[in-house]
């Protein structure tokens, strides 16, 4: 079973209102088992939301409570956060999960690179705090981008 980020598969869970729907990676997943989460909305976010960056921290850090989130207008939503990646690994669970496909770079989604909190669009090494504790269950995550990339060159062999 393969946890997804629901904003991937069309629905409008992100934080603009919008999504990120992805046709390659529908079309990738036809046969395979998966579940869409939105971790934000699962946390509590309304949808639309205000920009939330990971501040000077990763999501590893923000797990050891060494790390905060705010968002655009400086509001502390780091529980909110916490609290989303807690029910998102308690539904990978119940689903028998071992593999999560995730949208990089956001606050609880992104994998190995996210926003550097300065809202300015530049990145830093880490994790969001949804991939970094459903890492330390002991769950395969990978971005979107490297999983399209895998298929595609596993097909062309
Ligand atoms: Fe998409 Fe994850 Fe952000 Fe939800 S929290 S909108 S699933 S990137």
């Amino acid at each position: 079973m393969i946890l997804i980020s629901a904003c991937l598969l069309g629905y409008n869970c992100k934080y603009n209102g919008g999504n990120n729907f992805n046709p390659d990676l529908l079309k990738l997943l036809k046969n395979e088992s998966f579940i869409p989460i939105c971790p934000e909305q699962l946390g509590g976010l309304p949808t639309p939301r205000i920009a939330c960056e990971i501040q000077n921290a990763t999501g590893d850090d923000v797990l050891l409570g060494k790390g905060k989130i705010y968002n655009k207008n400086g509001y502390d939503l780091t529980s909110l956060f916490v609290q989303g990646a807690k029910r998102t690994l308690i539904e990978a669970k119940k689903a028998g999960v071992n593999k999560a496909i995730l949208k990089s770079k956001s606050p609880s989604c992104g994998v190995n690179q996210i926003y550097d909190g300065s809202f300015t669009s530049k990145l830093k090494n880490g994790d969001g705090v949804t991939t970094a504790l459903l890492k330390q269950s002991g769950i395969e995550v990978i971005s979107a981008e490297d999983y399209i990339k895998g298929e595609k060159s596993n097909e062309s062999n």
